[in-house]
C-alpha cells in the first residue's frame, strides 16, 4: 500500500488546528489543512467592512498570564493595548464591569471599599458557610442579591436558556470581583487584539501551509483519512463517533451585524444588557477594539439560542447530563490511534484562545519533541 501523502490531516483551521499545522510544520511534517466554512480562522476570524475588523463570531479579546503565550502570539502579529471593560445596560442604568469600586458606587452610592464590603457581607452572609451547587448560589455568596439580580440572572438564564440554578457554579468565577476602582475585565498580565485584525494571526500560523476551505470532514471522510498518516480532529467529538450516545448540547449565537451611518454609536466595544426581557445579551462596537477612526461603524447584536444542525456551536454546556456523556465519548477517544482530539468542541470545554494555544503546543511538544 502507498505511504499516505501528509503526515498530519488537520480537520478545522481554528486556533487548535492553525498552532498544531504551524508547529508541525516547524518539524518538517507535511500537513494539510481542512475548514468546512469558506475562510480559516475558526471564531476569531473577522471581516473587513469598510475598513472595520469585524469579529465575526462575537468579540474576540486576547488575555494571558503566561508570557511564552503572549510572546507566541505578538511573534506573529503585534498586539495593540486594547483593554476590555465592557458596560451592563440594565433598564437604562449602566454601570461598569467586571463588578468593581465604580459599579459598588453606582449601585449603592457609596465611595469606600469598606463601604462596599460592608453591604456586601450583609448581603452573602447566608451563604458564608455553604459550598455553592450551581451558579446562582455561587453569585449570591460572592457578591450578594443586588449584583445577582441586576448584573447577572437575566444575562446568564437568557445566555445559557437554562435557570442559574442549574448552571454548573464555574461559570462565574471567569469573572474578577475587586474593590480597587478598576474596570478592567481580565486580571492576566497581558492582553490586547492583534494590529489589524485576527487574520494576520491566522495568516502566520499558515504560512506555507497547504490548506483547503468549503472542506467538510465527514463528506468525504473515508478518503481525506487515507490522505494522512494521523488525523487532528477539532470538530465536534459527538459528531466524530456518529452521535453513537446521543448528542451533546451546545449554546450557539445568532448575530445580527449593521452598518450605521454614525461614526460612534454606544462609545465602547462592549455592552452588555442584562435584564431578561431583552433577547440579545451584548452589543459589540468593533471599531473601539483597533481605535477606528472611521466614518461608519458596525455594531453586532448577539441574541443566544439552542445549538441545532442549522447553527453552529459555540459554548459547551459543562452540565452534570453532558459532562457525563462527554467522558463516554472521552473514552471511545482515547481507543482512536491514529486520530488526535483537541480544541473547544472536540474536548468540549470551554476553552479561552491562549488556553487553546497553550494545549495545542503542549501535544506538539509532547509528540514532535
Ligand atoms: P474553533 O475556532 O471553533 O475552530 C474549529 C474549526 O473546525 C471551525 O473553523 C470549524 O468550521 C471547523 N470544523 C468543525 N467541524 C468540521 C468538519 N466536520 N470539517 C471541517 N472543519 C470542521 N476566547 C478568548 O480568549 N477571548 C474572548 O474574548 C473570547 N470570546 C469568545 C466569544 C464567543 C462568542 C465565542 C464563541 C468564543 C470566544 N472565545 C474567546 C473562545 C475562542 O473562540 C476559542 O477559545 C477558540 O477560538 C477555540 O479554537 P478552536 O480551534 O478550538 O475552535
Ligand atoms: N455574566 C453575567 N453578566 C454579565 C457578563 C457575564 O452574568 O454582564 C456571566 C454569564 O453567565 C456568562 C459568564 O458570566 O456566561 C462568563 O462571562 P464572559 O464575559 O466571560 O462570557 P463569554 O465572553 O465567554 O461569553
Amino acid at each position: 500500500m502507498r505511504e499516505p501523502e501528509y503526515d498530519f490531516l488537520i480537520v478545522g483551521a481554528g486556533l487548535y488546528g492553525a498552532v498544531f499545522a504551524h508547529e508541525a510544520h516547524k518539524k518538517g511534517k507535511k500537513c494539510l489543512v481542512i475548514d468546512k466554512r469558506e475562510h480559516l480562522g475558526g471564531n476569531t476570524y473577522c471581516e473587513d467592512v469598510d475598513g472595520i475588523n469585524i469579529h465575526k463570531y462575537g468579540a474576540h479579546i486576547f488575555h494571558t498570564n503566561d508570557k511564552f503565550i503572549w510572546d507566541y502570539v505578538n511573534s506573529f502579529v503585534p498586539f495593540n493595548r486594547y483593554t476590555n471593560s465592557p458596560l451592563a445596560n440594565y433598564k437604562g442604568e449602566l454601570y461598569n464591569l467586571p463588578f468593581n469600586m465604580n459599579t459598588f458606587r453606582q449601585l449603592w452610592g457609596i465611595s469606600t471599599p469598606d463601604e462596599a464590603k460592608a453591604i456586601i457581607a450583609e448581603q452573602t452572609k447566608e451563604y458564608k458557610d455553604k459550598i455553592p451547587s450551581n451558579l446562582e448560589e455561587q453569585a449570591l455568596s460572592l457578591v450578594g442579591k443586588d449584583i445577582y439580580e441586576k448584573l447577572i440572572k437575566g444575562y446568564t438564564e437568557k445566555q445559557w436558556g437554562r435557570k442559574a440554578t442549574e448552571l454548573p457554579a464555574f461559570i462565574i468565577k471567569r469573572l474578577p470581583l475587586r474593590f480597587t476602582y478598576d474596570n478592567n475585565y481580565f486580571n492576566d498580565d497581558h492582553q490586547g487584539i492583534p494590529v489589524g485584525g485576527y487574520n494576520k494571526l491566522t495568516e502566520g500560523l499558515l504560512e506555507g501551509i497547504e490548506c483547503r476551505t468549503n472542506v467538510d470532514f465527514f463528506k468525504d471522510r473515508k478518503k481525506l483519512e487515507s490522505l494522512a498518516k494521523q488525523v487532528v480532529f477539532t470538530g465536534k467529538i459527538d459528531e466524530y463517533f456518529d452521535y453513537r450516545h446521543g448528542k451533546l448540547e451546545y449554546r450557539s449565537l445568532h448575530f445580527e451585524h449593521t452598518t450605521l451611518d454614525q461614526d460612534n454609536y454606544q462609545g465602547n466595544a462592549v455592552v452588555n444588557y442584562t435584564e431578561a426581557s431583552i433577547p440579545y445579551t451584548r452589543i459589540i462596537e468593533h471599531k473601539h477594539f483597533e481605535f477606528g477612526k472611521q466614518k461608519a461603524s458596525v455594531i453586532t447584536k448577539e441574541y443566544p439560542l439552542e445549538a441545532s444542525s442549522d447553527n453552529e456551536p459555540y459554548y459547551p454546556i459543562n452540565d452534570a447530563k453532558n459532562t457525563d456523556l462527554f467522558n463516554t465519548y472521552k473514552k471511545m477517544a482515547e481507543q482512536e490511534t491514529t486520530t488526535i482530539f483537541g480544541g473547544r468542541l472536540a474536548e468540549y470545554r470551554y476553552y479561552d484562545m491562549h488556553q487553546v494555544i497553550g494545549a495545542a503546543l503542549a501535544k506538539t511538544r509532547k509528540l514532535l519533541p
